[in-house]
């Protein structure tokens, strides 16, 4: 996942785009939308900007000041959280830089989900910007139904800990692989929870940008829930992929391949992904030659078979699309997608309020049930290293202010079970 970036303001531009504000707005109760309309109107500025780019720069002042509120109400406590606050009990998944962990607050007796990740590889490979990126998309506080919240993140000289809610039903992928394909009205649930997540990232300016089943998780009530904020992939979030990639491509939107700059319309790239494989079992343009696969998302016209309904297809169609200005949903029009006849018996406000009761339903016995977790990893010993015996907050120059304590936690530190 990342975050829109826009190209830097001088400094003197921004100057004079403030005193601008003040004096437009000094001794008169405007309304925004005339306030835009004078804006816009005042030829000066007329050359330089133009009114979304002034949405989106409002949004980011907003965004910042948030950020800086947020900074300013952890208190000492955070930098106090450590690795032996925690009880590593099982591995639960591997990322690109590390595990994840089962693990126990030690204290409070809540089960938690603990990604850790280690310095070194990460400055190898050039990332510490994204993984701070990773790091300020989670502490602005996302709150969402289908998103997986973040608890705390802290450091010692060689690790870094996010602290997340642990989600227990399962990958989507695990689920899928075991059941081959899925009902339509199952796949269209998650589509739309998906949907739903996808669509509130993007109110954030956040592009998710990495779906794909294995980063798509089951809470233990059947709903979906999105993990994975942003490490971005080797070489994927700088461009130039074609050259530097070296993972499978099979879920990636013809234009990030390209290097070429998106927009929140990769995410819905994503989803037609996702919900291809749901309905045929297995991701569109699949080969099991990588180059072919390639050749195949950027060029090979979409195959569907038979045996999915009219509405299914044209959805695919419709995310699939591999000229962005031709995707559905590419002007980041939520409704367009939600209007689909594919979700024409979703209520929207049911499905947020999770009053929409699932098809299917884990059978979890409790909160730190792993038995709809991958042996694969479950049987991995749990690292010593993970509990590093180093004093809470140890800092590195490339790391600065990376602890944070959700303001949540203040309020309620109350165990998870
Ligand atoms: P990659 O970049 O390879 O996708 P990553 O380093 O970004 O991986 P994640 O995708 O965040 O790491 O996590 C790896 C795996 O760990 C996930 O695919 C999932 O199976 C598991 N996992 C991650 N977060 C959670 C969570 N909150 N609860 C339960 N399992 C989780
Ligand atoms: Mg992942």
């Amino acid at each position: 996942m990342t975050v829109t970036q826009e190209r830097p303001l001088t400094y003197a531009k921004m100057r004079g785009l403030l005193s601008f504000f003040s004096a437009l707005l000094k001794g008169k109760k405007v309304g925004f939308s005339q306030f835009l309309h004078k804006l816009v109107s005042s030829q000066q500025l007329c050359q330089h900007l133009d009114p979304q780019k002034i949405i989106e720069r409002q949004r980011r002042w907003r965004r910042e000041r948030e950020e800086k509120d947020t900074e300013r109400q952890v208190n000492t406590e955070t930098s106090q959280m450590k690795p032996s606050d925690f009880d590593y009990l099982k591995v639960i998944g591997k990322g690109s830089f590390g595990k994840v962990l089962l693990a126990k607050d030690r204290k409070h007796g809540g089960y938690y989900a603990v990604k850790v990740l280690q310095k070194q590889m990460i400055v190898k490979r050039k990332e510490q910007r994204h993984v701070m990126v990773e790091r300020s998309v989670l502490m602005k506080g996302l709150q969402h139904p289908f998103l997986v919240g973040l608890h705390f993140s802290f450091q010692t000289s060689n690790m870094l800990y996010f602290v997340l809610d642990y989600v227990n039903g399962g990958e989507l992928f695990y689920h899928l692989q075991r059941e081959g394909s899925f009902p339509e009205p199952r796949a269209a649930f998650y589509a739309a929870e998906m949907l739903m997540a996808l669509g509130y990232l993007h109110s954030l300016d956040i592009v998710y940008r990495d779906l794909k089943p294995e980063n798509i998780l089951l809470d233990s009530g059947g709903h979906v829930m999105l993990t994975d904020f942003g490490l971005c992939k080797e070489g994927v979030a700088t461009g130039g992929i074609m050259h530097t990639f070296c993972g499978t491509p099979e879920y990636l939107a013809p234009e990030v391949l390209q290097g070429q700059p998106y927009s929140p319309a990769v995410d819905w790239w994503g989803l037609g992904t996702v919900l291809f494989e749901m309905l045929y079992g297995m991701p569109p343009f699949y080969s099991r030659n990588t180059a072919e696969m390639f050749e195949n998302i950027l060029h090979a016209p979409l195959q569907l078979r038979i045996g999915v309904s009219d509405a299914a297809r044209s959805l695919l169609e419709g995310l699939l699309q591999k000229d962005v200005k031709n995707r559905l949903g590419g002007s980041d029009n939520l409704l367009e997608l939600q209007d689909h006849s594919f979700f024409a018996s979703i209520n929207w406000d049911d499905l947020l309020a999770k009053k929409i009761k699932p098809l299917f339903i884990p059978n979890v016995t409790g909160p730190c049930d792993v038995s709809y977790i991958d042996p694969e990893f479950t049987l991995l010993p749990v690292p010593g290293s993970v509990n590093e015996r180093c004093k809470a907050g140890g800092t590195s120059e490339a790391f600065p202010g990376f602890s944070f304590m959700n303001p949540v936690e203040y309020v309620s530190f109350e165990p998870v079970s």
